[in-house]
């Protein structure tokens, strides 16, 4: 019998401590000609707020998420709303009882999601609202649904009907759209989603460009069709970035459908090693974990720098420093740097 899951996600906890901060998520596409002026001002604003991010700057727009004390998160976003290179954009904010990433970065970046591929944005594909997703998904047209996140991602939460698509590399992208094209005629709707939107202004922008004609793209990602509506057609949790891992996507409820790697049993947690110098990330039920001593495997029991085993320390602090995309999608080995823009 598997036992209740360990308070390892500090969602558990959340219920009595007061929301006093916000989780933003935002991107936008404009053209900077000066990317670093950019990071210099966001910065210089930032300096004296209570606010930890992880914004990227590059030449096509900012990609951000960030916790904030509420007051300076409100702050942060009357100031960009405040510029005129701003106008249109749209937030994506979750209170919170605490800060969720570890610190305060905000830097250039050539690419502000990796698909491995330089990518105009010129022409993306049609923006569906998330009602209007609803729709599609219920109707019968003929479509495929892209997944444009990472597998493990997907593989704890997704779209019914949905396929994982590995997009991260130049290669993976480029056979991706080779197998996309096969399987489509002029009438298939292409539909894809991700976390929060940017992924698909730049996967749909790169179909198009092949050719493709009938793409669409879910818009305000997985993130806004939660709060619109609900978890209909979702199941599992959603992946995020920060400290709170994997969030519901709405107060409505949504079959677990992620496995322990070990014995299969139904979870939702993700863990990293215990073993320091392998860090995988892995999915595992709470008796596998104990059993292993929070390692991946049983190897990693007996190596050199092991971590305490302990359930409710805050793993993932440094985690997508070292997790890699991997082949078996109940673990990632170090080395990717998963930090960069995934949503
Ligand atoms: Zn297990
Ligand atoms: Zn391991």
């Amino acid at each position: 019998m598997q036992k209740s899951m360990p308070s390892q996600c500090n969602l558990l906890t959340s219920k009595d401590k007061p929301l006093d901060y916000l989780v933003i998520a935002f991107y936008h596409l404009y053209h900077l000609e000066n990317p670093e002026k950019e990071v210099a001002l966001q910065k210089k604003f930032l300096a004296s707020l209570d606010v930890k991010a992880r914004t990227y700057v590059s030449k096509q727009g900012i990609n951000a998420q960030m916790s904030a004390l509420r007051a300076d998160g409100e702050a942060y976003m009357e100031w960009l709303l405040s510029r005129p290179e701003f106008k249109g954009i749209e937030f994506k904010i979750q209170p919170h009882f605490e800060h969720v990433l570890p610190r305060l970065t905000v830097k250039t970046k050539k690419e502000l999601a990796a698909l491995g591929v330089e990518v105009s944005i010129d022409e993306r594909g049609t923006y569906l609202s998330p009602a209007e997703w609803r729709h599609v998904l219920e109707s019968s047209d003929d479509k495929i649904i892209l997944d444009v996140r990472n597998d493990y991602e997907w593989e704890l939460g997704h779209f019914e009907g949905s396929e994982p698509l590995q997009c991260t590399t130049f290669k993976e992208s480029t056979d991706s759209i080779a197998r996309i094209k096969q399987r489509i005629n002029e009438k298939t709707k292409v539909l894809m989603y991700c976390t929060g939107g940017i992924r698909c202004e730049l996967f749909s922008s790169l179909l198009k460009k092949e050719g493709i004609e009938n793409v669409y793209q879910l818009h305000g990602g997985i993130i806004r069709y939660g709060e619109e509506e609900k978890s209909k057609h979702w199941s599992g949790k959603l992946f995020v970035f920060d400290d709170r891992l994997a969030v519901d996507l709405s107060d409505e409820k949504a079959p677990v459908i992620a496995k322990c790697c070990h014995c299969s049993a139904s979870t939702e947690t993700y863990y990293n090693c215990a073993n320091m110098d392998c860090n995988e990330l892995f999915l595992s039920c709470s008796d596998c974990l104990e059993n292993l001593l929070g390692c991946c495997q049983e190897s990693c029991k007996s190596a050199e720098r092991v971590r305490p085993f302990q359930h409710s320390h805050k793993p993932f602090r440094r985690w997508y420093n070292y997790a890699n995309k991997k082949k078996d999608l109940c673990t990632l080995s170090p080395g990717q740097d998963l930090s960069k823009g995934h949503h």
